[in-house]
C-alpha cells in the first residue's frame, strides 16, 4: 500500500482564498479590516521567518497587520505593557506574541504574557482562559496547529468519531490541545510522551496517529497499523549524514538534495511509513501551512465575534 498524501499546502491555499471574500465583506460592513497585531521580542532567526510569513499571509487575505518589535533585552514589564495596550485597542482583533521569548525574561514569563492576552483576542489560543475553555469543550479560539490538523481530517473525510487516536507528545501548544480536540470529536484518545514505556505497542493501536515530538523519523512503519491515518506535526532539520541515511535509501531524491544542501527538513514520521499508512501528511507541505491558515481563520473569527458583541452591547 502507498499512503494517500494529505496535502496541507494545497488545502491551506484553498482555505486562504475562501477567507478573502469574507475579509472583504467584513471590511465593507464595518469600515475597517480585521486587525492582527504581532509582537516579536528580539531577533531569533527562526522567529523572524515565522513572523514574516504570518505578516505576509495576513496582508494577503486583507487584514491590517502590524508588527511590534521589542529589543532582545526588553523587560517582561515592557512586554506586558504592550499586550495591555493591544488588549485595549479597539482596532486589534487578534494578538500574537511570537514564542519563544528571550530566556533572559525568566522562566514563566512566556505563560504570563500569554495569560494576559484577552481571551477574545487570543488567536494563538495559548492563554490559560483559552485552554480552560477548550478543555470544557466551549472554546473561543483554539491553538492553530492542532486545529489545523482537525480541519485537514474533516475536509479529507477521515472519520474521527469512534476511532482510537494516538497522540505522541504532550506539549501545551500541540499535544494536549490535539488530544482534547480529538476527544471532543468522540475519538478514544491515548497520549504518549517521553516516559511512555511501550510507545510502539500503543502507536500500533492507532487508527489515527498524530506525531508531535521533534525527533526525526521516530515513528517507523513497524509501529503503524496498516491503513492508519498518520499526521506528522514534527519539523526537524537534519544535518547529520548518518541520520539522513537512516531516513532515505541510497538513490532517493531527498538524500541527493541533502547531500547538495547539507540539510533536509523532515518530520517525526519515518518516510517508510508511507508503505503501510492509509493516509499521511508530508513534511514539508503537510501540517505546517495549515498552522498559518488557522491563524487567519482565528483572526477573522475574533473580529466577527468582537463586532457582534459590540452590536449586542449597544
Ligand atoms: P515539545 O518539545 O514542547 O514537546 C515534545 C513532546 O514530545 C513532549 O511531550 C515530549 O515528552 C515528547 N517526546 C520527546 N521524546 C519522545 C520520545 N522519544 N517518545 C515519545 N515522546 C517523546 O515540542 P512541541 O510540541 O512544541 O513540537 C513538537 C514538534 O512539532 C516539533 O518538531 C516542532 O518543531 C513541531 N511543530 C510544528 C508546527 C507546525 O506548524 N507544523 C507547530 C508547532 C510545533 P515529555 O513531555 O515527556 O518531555
Amino acid at each position: 500500500m502507498t499512503a494517500r498524501v494529505l496535502d496541507g499546502q494545497k488545502l491551506g491555499a484553498r482555505m486562504q482564498e475562501e477567507v478573502k471574500p469574507e475579509v472583504a465583506g467584513f471590511t465593507r460592513r464595518y469600515g475597517r479590516p480585521p486587525g492582527l497585531d504581532i509582537v516579536l521580542v528580539g531577533n531569533d532567526p527562526a522567529s523572524e521567518v515565522y513572523v514574516r510569513n504570518k505578516v505576509r499571509a495576513g496582508s494577503d487575505v486583507g487584514f491590517r497587520v502590524e508588527l511590534h518589535r521589542l529589543a532582545a533585552d526588553a523587560s517582561l514589564a515592557e512586554t506586558l505593557a504592550l499586550v495591555t495596550q493591544l488588549n485595549e485597542n479597539d482596532a486589534t482583533d487578534g494578538i500574537l506574541v511570537q514564542s519563544p521569548l528571550p530566556k533572559a525574561m525568566g522562566a514563566g514569563a512566556q505563560q504570563q504574557v500569554f495569560d494576559l492576552i484577552a481571551a477574545e483576542k487570543d488567536v494563538d489560543g495559548f492563554g490559560a482562559e483559552s485552554v480552560g475553555l477548550l478543555s470544557q469543550n466551549r472554546p473561543i479560539l483554539v491553538a492553530c496547529t492542532p486545529n489545523g490538523v482537525i480541519e485537514l481530517l474533516v475536509r479529507e473525510g477521515i472519520q474521527i468519531a469512534g476511532t482510537h487516536a494516538v497522540v505522541v507528545g504532550r506539549s501545551d501548544i500541540v499535544g494536549k490541545p490535539m488530544a482534547l480536540l480529538l476527544l471532543h470529536r468522540d475519538a478514544t484518545v491515548s497520549i504518549c510522551h517521553s516516559r511512555t514505556p511501550n510507545l510502539a505497542e500503543i502507536v500500533r493501536q492507532g487508527d489515527i496517529v498524530v506525531a508531535a515530538v521533534g525527533r526525526a523519523g521516530l515513528i517507523t512503519k513497524d509501529m503503524v497499523k496498516p491503513g492508519a491515518t498518520v499526521i506528522d506535526v514534527g519539523m526537524n532539520r537534519v544535518t547529520d549524514p548518518a541520520v539522513a541515511q537512516t531516513l532515505f535509501p541510497e538513490g532517493h531524491a531527498r538524500l541527493a538534495s541533502f547531500r547538495s544542501k547539507g540539510s533536509v527538513l523532515v518530520g517525526d514520521v519515518h518516510p517508510n511509513v508511507e508503505e503501510v499508512a492509509g493516509a499521511l501528511t508530508p513534511v514539508p507541505g503537510g501540517v505546517g501551512p495549515l498552522t498559518i491558515t488557522m491563524l487567519m481563520m482565528n483572526t477573522l473569527r475574533a473580529a466577527k465575534e468582537r463586532q457582534a458583541a459590540a452590536v449586542s452591547v449597544r
